[in-house]
């Protein structure tokens, strides 16, 4: 009798730790966004104090979470300058950190920290655009801290995306890794309001050999393949986030986004307009498939590795 109790005992208590640490990893995801969509955060517009506090809080962040710096790089930060489109000159930084893996093939994951900041005296929080995908990108980079990948992970928070994917094309011009080791870019932005339960995965129509390994085993969400067959036009989002510049170098991406929506680009984009369990279902879905293509494209490169050398 006394064994049954402590058996059902330890039951409990093991379930009720699993359950503990669900919820704390869920807490966090969704801490990180309702910190960085903040007003003290100012719409963390390239160039702002609201950027630069941004970086503050996504550099303490991963420093918590252990991402190593890459060499030469101190505290996650690379600077670089672009032209607005009023010709004048303007610094953003974008964040870069990794996670060694087991070869030395790379997956970059991705998403910008900025958003456009205060417009006729409304600050325009960017909550879903795109702090859900800065805050998935840290889920990720804790989980894989703990579950060594396959490849290396480059963590990338990119800024300027909003002053036309500024940051994402200064990475790929002045690479802080060798861009032949990059196998796949994953890219979020806006992963965390949908009203459907549907997150778009794009980016098989031109990489078909990815389309095996992009699905979720979570009933709760609908991982759609899609916008990204240029016989689309407006509706292929292939161009419309970071995602374009590692596609322009021919490196396979899949980005995850949802369709627009009633706050995109508005001050409604706030904390309390997101989908709390469509953005946590969502963030799972997008780890469980960053997983599988990091360890199904390593067995894919090891066999053809062999096959090359007998
Ligand atoms: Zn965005």
């Amino acid at each position: 009798m006394k064994s049954y109790l402590l058996i059902t005992l330890s039951l409990l208590l093991s379930c009720s730790s699993v359950k503990k640490t669900d919820t704390q990893a869920g807490s966090q995801l969704l801490k990180d966004v309702e910190v960085l969509s903040s007003d003290a955060y100012e719409g963390r517009k390239t160039g702002t104090k609201g950027a630069e506090m941004a970086r503050v809080y996504i550099v303490s962040r991963f420093k918590e979470i252990g991402l190593k710096n890459l060499p030469d790089i101190s505290n996650y930060e690379i600077p670089f300058t672009f032209k607005d489109n009023k010709g004048d000159a303007i610094q953003g930084k974008n964040l870069v950190a990794y996670v060694e893996g087991k070869s030395k093939d790379m997956i970059v994951v991705s998403a910008h920290y900025d958003h456009i900041g205060i417009i006729n005296n409304e600050i325009y929080n960017g909550a879903d655009d795109n702090a859900s995908g800065i805050a998935t990108l840290l889920k990720l980079a804790s989980h894989f801290t703990k579950n060594k990948p396959d490849h290396t992970l480059i963590f990338t928070a990119f800024d300027a995306e909003e002053a036309g994917l500024q940051g994402s094309r200064a990475f790929v011009k002045n690479p802080p890794v060798q861009l032949d080791n990059i196998k796949l870019n994953i890219n979020m932005d806006m992963v965390s309001h949908n009203d459907k339960g549907e997150l778009y995965a794009c980016g098989t129509f031109k990489y078909p050999q990815l389309k095996p390994f992009v699905f979720s085993e979570n009933p709760k969400i609908k991982i759609i393949l899609g916008h990204d067959d240029p016989k689309l036009g407006s509706n292929d989002w292939t161009n419309q986030s970071d995602q374009a510049a590692f596609n322009d170098k021919d490196i396979p991406f899949i980005y995850f986004g949802v369709e627009d929506h009633k706050d995109y680009h508005k001050a409604t984009d706030e904390f309390k307009n997101i989908n709390p369990s469509f953005f946590t279902n969502a963030s799972e879905a997008i780890q469980e498939i960053t997983q599988r293509l990091d360890h199904q494209l390593y067995l894919k490169s090891v066999i053809n590795e062999k096959k090359t050398i007998n």
